[in-house]
């Protein structure tokens, strides 16, 4: 295999001191073990890659390499021969600072943990949590005994929550309807409920005002005795994990856990929203955790998240999760959905005024067989693709809290 190499004085490339650039373009061979600031090689390969005396970068290169841009630490791209091959990966320029700390707190990422509070959550001891059911011999009901252990995982690490109050209702049933779709409007003599968003959060050192939110509604479905494992014991669990690698952070932005509930009505996230305008604060972006367990049967094993997005405030995050999902090699398939209409909890952020809100979810349209129906059990939530969305959306949230709205 030919190749030459051509470096720069890089004494010659004015750089700015945090810009780390590389692009490669086509397939390209190249040496291991490089350090280079521009080679060219088979006809078609031609590349450059400059760099900064950050020692963090390692510009390592594989010989083989289609997946060398993945390898790669990629931190910015930008033009430098035009019509020279076909452009393998560009981005535009962020600053990555928070690279260090993203290897970091990924590496704090368990998916023994997160599938642990999934099994508490929807399997043992919880097996669902309703405000209209109660184990025997316990006097709260089964979502207000998993209020007080979601309340305990926080305080636990470190966290100060509080909760707001809705009276809501469980939904009634309409049997006529399609197994996965029978909720229905409560019927008149339905007792109130007071439920509780539970709320936690970094306080931000640099901007109060404008909030990055994740949110996961916490209970399980109100008309059926489904444990509500992937819908929605995995948001749940996947936000607590997020919390608890994060509680060490420092954010420039507050960063604000939100655990609602949407399968009672009306949807709590609603009153969440109303206290946020109340507060005079803004939300920077919302990112909703629902589903993102579960997919349809023909999809099983593979490491799918989709970014559902209504606005196209939502499509740029959507756009950055693919981006950073690149950015980070966390190996999730992962796609954007536009929806016509603003939808589940995401969607009150939306229809409250705050367009930058997107939700991540196994599939879209939803495919999971077990869908709002007795058999969406703790066994059957994948674990891998979890593990990876939360590790997406931490990255989600490092960028956000660095470079504001995309
Ligand atoms: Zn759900």
């Amino acid at each position: 295999m030919k190749y030459f190499l051509f470096f720069l004085v890089s004494a010659l490339i004015d750089l700015p001191a945090e810009i780390n650039i590389a692009r490669v373009e086509s397939a390209c061979q190249v040496p291991a073990s490089t350090v280079m600031t521009e080679f060219t090689g088979e006809p078609g390969c031609y590349g450059i890659v400059q760099y900064t005396n950050d020692p963090d970068i390692k510009f390592t290169i594989q010989e083989g390499s289609l997946s060398i841009y993945r390898e790669l630490p990629i931190a910015s791209a930008y033009d430098f021969i035009p019509g020279q091959g076909n452009t393998q990966y560009t981005e535009e320029t962020y600053d990555f600072s928070y690279k260090k700390a993203f290897r970091s707190l990924s590496g704090k990422v368990s998916k023994e943990r997160i599938r642990n509070s999934v099994y508490y959550l929807s399997d043992d001891p919880l097996p669902r949590r309703v405000l209209n059911y109660t184990l025997p011999g316990h006097s709260l009901s089964t979502l207000a005994e998993a209020d007080i252990w979601i309340e305990g995982r926080l305080t636990g690490a470190g966290y100060s929550p509080w909760q707001d109050e809705t009276k809501v209702r469980a939904f009634g049933r309409d049997l006529s309807k399609p197994l996965a779709h029978q909720y229905a409007a409560p019927p008149a003599d339905a007792p109130e409920y007071p439920a509780h968003n539970i709320i936690a959060e970094l306080t931000g050192s640099a901007d109060r005002e404008n909030i990055i939110v994740v949110i996961a509604h916490k209970d399980s479905q109100s008309w059926i005795a489904s444990p509500g494992a992937n819908d929605n014991a995995v948001g749940t669990s996947a936000a607590l994990e997020l919390a608890d690698v994060l509680k060490d952070y420092k954010p420039l932005h507050t960063i604000r856990f939100i655990f609602c509930n949407e399968e009672h009505t009306p949807w709590t996230s609603i009153t969440a929203v109303n206290g946020i305008r109340s507060e005079g604060k803004d939300v920077l972006a919302a990112i909703n955790l629902d589903g993102i367990g579960g997919k349809s049967a023909e999809q099983a094993g593979k490491l799918i998240n989709i970014t559902r997005y209504t606005t196209p405030e939502g499509e740029r995050l959507a756009d950055l999760n693919s981006m950073l999902n690149k950015r980070f090699s966390i190996g999730l398939e992962q796609s954007k959905f536009r929806s016509d209409s603003p939808g589940d909890d995401d969607g009150s952020f939306i229809n409250g005024g705050f367009p930058w809100a997107v939700l991540n979810i196994g599939s879209m349209p939803y495919a999971d067989p077990n869908y709002h129906i007795e058999t969406d059990t703790a066994d059957k939530v994948d674990y891998d693709t979890t593990e990876r969305v939360v590790k997406l959306t931490l990255a989600l949230i490092l960028h956000l809290d660095r470079n504001g709205r995309p």
